[in-house]
Formats: C-alpha cells, sequence, structure tokens
C-alpha cells in the first residue's frame, strides 16, 4: 500500500469547495488529511512529493473513452490506452462499449474488469450496450449488465432510433438507478453524412450532417426523461441548438445532462479547408497560445484527422458549446478518445472513420480555451473533470474527502509546451493537434497513491498492477 506526501501545492477539491496552498497525505493508497494534518499524520519515511508551484486536484475522469478492447486491439488496448490517460491526468477512465464483441453481456464486463486488472495504468470503469449488439432492435440485459458491474448504457457511436424502445430502456435503467449516455443521432435526418452540413460541405463537395440531426434525438432525450425519470445524458454535444434544448430542460428540472469534448470547442469546420483556412478565420485567437514569429501547424483540406461524429460544426456552435460549459449548463468534459490504425484514415475522407484520438491532450485544450481564455475558473473546470462525472456514474471518486481512494493528478496549468506525435503513448495517431502549442500540463497521475505518470517518463513498473505482467506499455507507441 502507497503513501505519499504531496508537498505546498494549490490543492482545489472543487467538491468541498477547497482551493488552498496545502500539504495532501495519502496514507495506506486513502486520501488521509490535508494542510498541518497531513503534516502531522505523515509517518517519518514517507515518500515526499514537492507541489510548489503546482495544481493538486482529485484524479480526472473521462467519461467518454474507447479503448477498443476486445476485438480491436491493433487501434488501442488497455495497456496503451490507459497509459495514454495517465500522460493526460486521467486517473479513471469510462469505456464504451462498441467493442467486438460489443459490452452487452455479463461476460465481455468479466473480460474487461480481469484484464484492466492485469494491464491498466488507471482505474477502468465499464459500461454497457443499451441494445442487444449496439443494433438498436432489442434491449440487453440491463440488470445482469448492472450485476457485472457496469457504470451507466450506452450504444455510443449507434443510437436507438426506436423511440418506444428508448422509452423501455429508461424505464429498466431506472429501476436499475443505471444513467444511460446517449449518442444523439437520427439517422433520418443524417443518413450518410460526413462534415457539419453548411457553407464548408458546400464549398468542399461533402455530404452534410445537419446539426437538427443532433438536436432532435436531445429534444427526444428531454423528452423521455422526463416521461420516465430516468437519467439521460447526452454526450458530445456539438451544436447550438442542443445546448439551448438543453439549458431549457435543466432549468425544469428534467433529470438531463450534457457533455462536451475539447475538439469541438476548439477546432470548427473551417479546419476542413485546410490550416491557413482556419487560422485565418476560426483560429485566429488560438495564435496567441504559438510564440511571436513561429508558424502554426500546417494540415492539407480534406484531412480525415478533422472527420469525427458528430462533426466539427461553425463558430457560433463553438462559442455556444463554451457558453454552456460556462453557465453549468454543461457539467462534464470527456475526450470521446477513439483510436483508429493510421492505414484506416489515409483513405478518402469519404471512407475514413469517425473519430480522433484526445486523451493526451484533452486536459491542455480545455485549459486553454476555457480557464486562459477567462472563461471559467480553475476549480469549476476540475470539476467538469472530477465530481460531475462521479456523482453522474456513482463512481466513489472525484473528490479529497477522508478516506476516499487516494487518486491525485498534479498538474501545470501554465506550462507551455507543443504535443508531439512522437511522445504519443496511445497505440494510434489519428489526432489533428499534433504540432500545436500547449498551455497547461500533466505533471504526475497518482492512482491509489502510486505514481503511474511523472512528467518526461512513465513510471517503470508501476504501470502495471500484476508483478507477473509482461507487457511493458510504453515502448509500443512508436508504429
Ligand atoms: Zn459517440
Amino acid at each position: 500500500m502507497h503513501s505519499l506526501l504531496l508537498t505546498q501545492g494549490r490543492v482545489i477539491d472543487p467538491a468541498n469547495e477547497v482551493d488552498s496552498i496545502s500539504d495532501l497525505l495519502i496514507l495506506a493508497g486513502k486520501i488521509a488529511g490535508m494542510g498541518a494534518e497531513a503534516k502531522r499524520k505523515a509517518p517519518a519515511d514517507v515518500e515526499l512529493f514537492d507541489a510548489e508551484g503546482l495544481v493538486v486536484c482529485p484524479g480526472l475522469i473521462d467519461s467518454h473513452v474507447h479503448l477498443r478492447e476486445p476485438g480491436q486491439s491493433a487501434k488501442e488496448t488497455i495497456a496503451t490506452g490507459t497509459l495514454a490517460a495517465a500522460r493526460g491526468g486521467f486517473t479513471t477512465v469510462v469505456c464504451m462499449p462498441n467493442t467486438s464483441p460489443p459490452i452487452d453481456s455479463p461476460a465481455t464486463v468479466a473480460l474487461i474488469h480481469e484484464r484492466c486488472e492485469r494491464e491498466g495504468v488507471v482505474n477502468v470503469f465499464v459500461t454497457g450496450a443499451i441494445t442487444k449488439d449496439l443494433a438498436g432492435e432489442e434491449l440487453a440485459p440491463i440488470g445482469s449488465l448492472k450485476k457485472a458491474g457496469v457504470v451507466a448504457i450506452t450504444d455510443d457511436g449507434h443510437c436507438v432510433q426506436n423511440n418506444d424502445l428508448m422509452r423501455r430502456a429508461l424505464e429498466y435503467a431506472k429501476m436499475f438507478d443505471l444513467p444511460v449516455l446517449d449518442h444523439c443521432q437520427d439517422y433520418s435526418l443524417v443518413t450518410d453524412g460526413v462534415v457539419h452540413e453548411g457553407y464548408w460541405s458546400t464549398v468542399l463537395g461533402l455530404r452534410g450532417w445537419p446539426a437538427a440531426g443532433e438536436e432532435a434525438i436531445v429534444a427526444r432525450n428531454i423528452l423521455l426523461a422526463e416521461l420516465t425519470g430516468a437519467h439521460v445524458h447526452c454526450q458530445h454535444l456539438s451544436s447550438a441548438g442542443s445546448v439551448r434544448l438543453l439549458r431549457e430542460a435543466k432549468s425544469r428540472g428534467v433529470t438531463i445532462s450534457g457533455e462536451a469534448c475539447p475538439h469541438h470547442f476548439t477546432l470548427t469546420d473551417a479546419a476542413l479547408g485546410g490550416s491557413e483556412t482556419f487560422w485565418e478565420s476560426d483560429g485566429e485567437k488560438l495564435l496567441r497560445f504559438f510564440p511571436a514569429g513561429s508558424l502554426p501547424p500546417k494540415w492539407p483540406s480534406y484531412d480525415t484527422n478533422c472527420k469525427m461524429n458528430p462533426p466539427l460544426r461553425a463558430a457560433r456552435d463553438r462559442e455556444a458549446i463554451i457558453e454552456g460549459i460556462a453557465d453549468g449548463t454543461i457539467e462534464i468534459l470527456g475526450s470521446d478518445h477513439a483510436p483508429h490504425c493510421n492505414f484506416q484514415k489515409e483513405v478518402e475522407f469519404d471512407y475514413a472513420p469517425f473519430g480522433i484520438t484526445g486523451l493526451e491532450n484533452g486536459l491542455a485544450l480545455s485549459l486553454m480555451q476555457l480557464y486562459h481564455s477567462g472563461r471559467i475558473s480553475l476549480s469549476s473546470l476540475i470539476a467538469r473533470y472530477t465530481i460531475n462525472p462521479a456523482r453522474l456514474l456513482r463512481l466513489a471518486k472525484g473528490t479529497f474527502d477522508l478516506g476516499a481512494d487516494g487518486d491525485v493528478t498534479v498538474f501545470d496549468p501554465n506550462l507551455e509546451w507543443v504535443f508531439e506525435r512522437e511522445e504519443t503513448c496511445s497505440k494510434s495517431q489519428n489526432n489533428p493537434f499534433y504540432g500545436w502549442q500547449m498551455k497547461g500540463k500533466t505533471i504526475a497521475t497518482i492512482v491509489c497513491g502510486r505514481i503511474v505518470w511523472r512528467e518526461g517518463k512513465a513510471a517503470p513498473g508501476l504501470h502495471s498492477r500484476s508483478p507477473s505482467s509482461k507487457s511493458v506499455p510504453y515502448e509500443v507507441a512508436v508504429p
């Protein structure tokens, strides 16, 4: 069991309204005290961590991650995905069920739990499918999934189109006290759209994915949450209309919430026209993060690393998402980390899969777009990555309560760095932010008192929970 005394950091624990320079003690893997109490209770031989000048907060939770195991381990594995999480400052990730086979049975949940226990660098919580095979036709065994330990149900990557089936899913979920996470996409409106329907889809001749295709399902979810009393959490919201609908519903007390991803509040569909187009128009404000005189990174038009689902939208949508985060409409941030192999992305735009990786750069982009831009405080940013997702998913995480798990993220909000492809820990490199100047970096990631990531290096021997495990996840990044 691990003990650690973090000294003189800026301890921010939004759940307990703490924001002060303080020591923090972890004893035998659990939070044991803060301030004078920490010093007093610390054993003489405790390991010390000098956190002066750094933020010390409850371990960050990424509520939306695709770990790709089982079945798609060419893209990512539990070992590489959780190492990327550790590098990004996340002590906990919540994995989505669109694996192969999908997580629609207790056996698959057990398999993932077992593998995470052996190979996971950070904590992993599992979500189960809403429908069998994510096909949207027949409910998955929701009660058995709950018994097997899932923390929510979702068909992420897919969306249940049949409203009655969704209603029944919500009724079951409520009985089992499970939140329902929904990827909001109306198939009849979106059809085979690949990018936001607007100016750029017209200019580039790409099929449009209208914002209404998301908003129609957000509205449906609000109505069904009201009807059933179940909690629906709308994943990766991308459009201004979705934020407006959510704001109105929440003001009436409907059991609904929303998630935003850093790429949706950083990039816009102008990025599809190539880097020059983006930097000259919607990217202008981001240029201030680059050193004077340096050239921002370049990418071509039709870059498949700008293809995700839901798509990058217009500047007004990006602003509405930030506004929604700032006013509390959107309470949770998640990466939608979606690794794909190079050969899968290196094809014509239409044929490339949707999605980008995001675990390693999500915190930096959030700090840049939300905190350094003056839109929200550091404490409310941290809440959106800690106590808020913990409450939604009923995880005993996300706080520095006495006796809580000793999960801690230590980061420097002002450290400037360049996000380099070569340093990626994920097995995949489908990420549009390589070469970007970032502001804010994880210095250490601590799981139950153990340092599993320290700036500049993974902690060898600590990333794997079992001494017998042969995997060396941090050596697999090079393709
Ligand atoms: Zn999704």
